[in-house]
C-alpha cells in the first residue's frame, strides 16, 4: 500500500492499482473510498495503515495504471516545485519521470505535471505588483533584516530604505553624496537614488530611495 494524496490534497493510498482517498478516520482506523466516483470499492485499515481490516472490492472498472502513474508523477513534481524552487520544470519532470514506469506516463501527463509545477510555484510566491501603488503597498508589507528600515511616502510615491546601523555610526559625518541610477531600477520605479558617506577610508551606503521619476 502506497501513500499519496489526491489532486485536491486529500490523503490517499494506492492498492493493487486502485487509488482510495480518506473518507473517515477514528482513533484506531481509517476508512477509504475508491477515487472512481462511480465505484463502491472501500477499504478499512488500521490508523497507521499497516493492517487492512476490511476490503470491499466490488470493482466495476479496470485499474488504470497509466492514470495512476500520471497522477503520482504530477504529485511528485508539485512537491519538487517547492523544494527546488529555481530548478527548471523540464528538468524536474524528466528526472522524476525517469523514476516511474515511463512507458505508462502519457504526454498529457507530462503537460499536466508542468502545469502543476507552475501553479504550485505561483501559490508559494505572491504575484509581482502591476502598478506603482501596488508596489508601494508591497514595500510597506516587506519584512526587513535588523538595522533596515523601509519608509513609504505615498504622496510623492517614494520608497526609502535606510540602514539604521550605518546611519547611527555615521551620525557625526558632515559629507553626504547622492547618486541616481536609472538602469538597474526595480519595475514601476524610474530611479534608485543612493545616499552614501565617506568614513574611515571607505564609502558607506546609508539609504536608498526608489523614485517615481528621473528628476
Ligand atoms: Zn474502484
Amino acid at each position: 500500500m502506497q501513500l499519496t494524496e489526491t489532486s485536491k490534497g486529500k490523503q490517499a493510498v494506492i492498492m493493487d492499482g486502485y487509488m482510495y482517498s480518506l473518507k473517515k478516520e477514528t482513533k484506531t482506523s481509517k476508512n477509504w473510498q475508491c477515487t472512481n466516483r462511480k465505484c463502491n470499492g472501500k477499504l478499512t485499515t488500521s490508523f497507521d495503515r499497516k493492517v487492512i481490516l476490511h476490503a470491499d472490492t466490488r470493482r466495476n472498472h479496470a485499474s488504470d495504471e497509466s492514470k495512476l502513474q500520471t497522477h503520482l508523477l504530477r504529485q511528485t513534481c508539485k512537491r519538487k516545485a517547492e523544494e527546488e524552487i529555481s530548478e527548471r520544470p523540464r528538468k524536474i519532470i524528466i528526472r522524476e519521470a525517469g523514476k516511474t514506469k515511463t512507458d505508462k506516463v502519457s504526454l498529457s501527463g507530462v503537460l499536466s505535471s508542468r502545469r502543476a509545477i507552475w501553479i504550485q510555484r505561483r501559490k508559494a510566491h505572491p504575484k509581482l505588483p502591476s502598478t506603482r501603488e501596488e508596489a508601494l503597498i508591497a514595500a510597506t508589507q516587506m519584512t526587513t533584516r535588523d538595522n533596515a528600515l523601509i519608509e513609504v511616502d505615498y504622496e510623492r510615491q517614494i520608497v526609502g530604505i535606510f540602514d539604521t546601523m550605518a546611519i547611527q555610526l555615521n551620525k557625526d559625518v558632515e559629507d553626504f553624496f547622492g547618486d541616481g541610477t536609472f538602469k538597474s531600477c526595480p519595475k514601476k520605479f524610474h530611479q534608485i537614488h543612493t545616499v552614501i558617506t565617506h568614513a574611515n577610508g571607505s564609502y558607506v551606503p546609508l539609504a536608498f530611495f526608489l523614485l517615481p521619476d528621473k528628476k
